[in-house]
């Protein structure tokens, strides 16, 4: 194929640097930390305008699943682009948002059978808070409105998403903003102590939960949690008994369980959706990120045929009163439906078992090193942290072993000392022998700076 390159990425990122104000970045760390300008992608790869090259070791912020410019999914939005680009979901419907709607409600086995959509994983957030709260308001409970999450919990960026977010890097400077939530113990497996096992930090955990909800299950609507993975506060796995107990006290003390699962849905923790492991569906389940294969934005909140029926009436104050402009988007649902039909095709699941486990050996040799600790997996998320004794250095890792790892054909980003690989699912045995060596040559540099 023929890239037109009239310019060169040293001009568009000069550019860029003037007139874009990029995300989650302090701007003038630039001036060290190179900016890359992508010409184009293919499968697991991003090039620049000068045909370098960099494996997406990270699926571009978890949203990619099958590769950059993947041609069925290509395939797909172009036949979309000449039927319906859009039409608003207010009063019209159209066959993408049918479709994938059914083929949602049919994976959880239609527990979940009612779609609810916007565009980026915050708003799903807000609209799960929002409509358990006015849930339990029809029901006849104007008092459950507290919100509940876990220490080290990522839900998004918008104020209330916010507000039941606890990674400090976001949500200190805005505190004065939001509205107070309650926070519980994170199950995360590295809090073990005196051999602990996983199960064991689950149950401690769960403690805090059923103290909180006895204390105040009554003015308590949800709880919010992301099943298995913390992922932005640094990969934080918890064993599934996790879920299965919270499931439990939900259910005892009348309080929603809200999922997550827009970074952990889609497979990436090994089933389609992480919640499957405890073998518990949520009140309501958020999805994101990979559900458009990494193409579109769109998001959605799954719920139950309870909740929708507390909405149901002749009164419209009654009704869920919610919307964005590009709900239900007709492209992203069929970006979506194009995914879902890959994950059937391709046996996804069961590949990306052998993907993991190849994965796991290729990156064993770190399991000893002495400058790492709390080597772990789960499906599709492979990570580990760097012991950085020297507190200076360790406030520089992440960004030290970005720069390090461009100029290895790499694209990685730690979360401070925890670096993780969350590829998209279609790397091949050459993409993982490489994804491997090239993090651990990075690895290796790095620590010894
Ligand atoms: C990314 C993410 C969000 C927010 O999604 P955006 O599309 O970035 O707004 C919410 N929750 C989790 C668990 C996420 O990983």
């Amino acid at each position: 194929m023929n890239h037109p390159t009239h310019q060169s990425s040293s001009d568009w990122i000069a550019r860029s640097l003037r007139s874009v104000w990029h995300p989650c970045t302090q701007m003038q760390h630039h001036e060290e930390v190179p900016l890359i300008a992508v010409s184009h992608g293919k499968g697991p790869w991003l090039y620049d305008h000068e045909g370098r090259r960099y494996l997406d070791g990270i699926s571009s912020w978890w949203v990619n699943l099958f590769g950059h410019a993947n041609p069925r999914i290509n395939a797909a939005l172009k036949d979309q682009l000449d039927k319906l680009e859009h039409a608003m979901l207010a009063g019209f419907t159209h066959e993408p948002v049918v479709e994938l709607s059914e083929q949602l409600a049919s994976l959880t086995g239609h527990a979940l059978g009612h779609a609810f959509y916007a565009s980026d994983g915050a708003s799903a957030v807000e609209i799960a808070l929002k409509m358990s709260f006015h849930y339990w308001r029809n029901a006849g409970y104007p008092n459950k409105r507290e919100f509940v999450c876990l220490q080290g919990s990522y839900h998004g960026e918008t104020i209330g998403a916010l507000s039941v977010t606890d990674v400090a890097l976001f949500k200190d400077a805005y505190g004065p903003l939001l509205r107070a939530s309650r926070t519980v113990a994170s199950p995360d497996a590295r809090n073990a102590v005196d051999g602990e096992s996983a199960q064991d930090v689950a149950r401690r955990a769960i403690k805090d939960v059923e103290t909180l909800f006895e204390e105040s299950g009554d003015s308590i609507a949800a709880i919010i949690v992301e099943p298995l993975v913390q992922c932005a506060t640094g990969m934080a796995m918890h064993d599934p008994l996790y879920l299965e107990l919270l499931r439990e006290l939900c259910d005892k003390h009348h309080v929603h369980l809200i999922a997550d699962e827009i970074a952990v849905g889609c497979g990436r923790t090994g089933t389609f959706f992480a919640c499957e492991q405890a073998a518990i569906w949520p009140d309501f389940l958020c999805l994101s990120k990979g559900i458009s294969g990494g193409y579109l934005p769109l998001s959605l909140v799954l719920s139950t045929d309870q909740i929708y029926e507390a909405f149901y009436s002749e009164d419209i104050t009654r009704g869920f009163l919610h919307s964005h402009s590009y709900t239900g988007n007709a492209l992203a649902c069929r970006a979506a439906l194009a995914t879902l039909q890959i994950f059937r095709e391709d046996d996804v699941l069961n590949k990306n078992r052998e993907t993991a486990t190849r994965l796991m050996l290729e990156m064993a040799p770190l399991l000893e090193h002495e400058r790492v600790t709390n080597f772990r997996q789960r499906g599709m998320i492979l990570a580990f942290d760097a012991v950085e004794p020297d507190a200076k250095r360790a406030s520089t890792f992440a960004r030290r072993f970005f720069t390090s790892a461009v100029e290895n054909e790499l694209l990685l980003r730690p979360i401070g000392r925890t670096v993780y690989l969350m590829p998209p699912y279609v790397l091949d045995e050459e993409d993982i022998v490489g994804l491997a060596a090239r993090t651990r040559t990075v690895f290796e540099k790095v620590i010894a700076e």
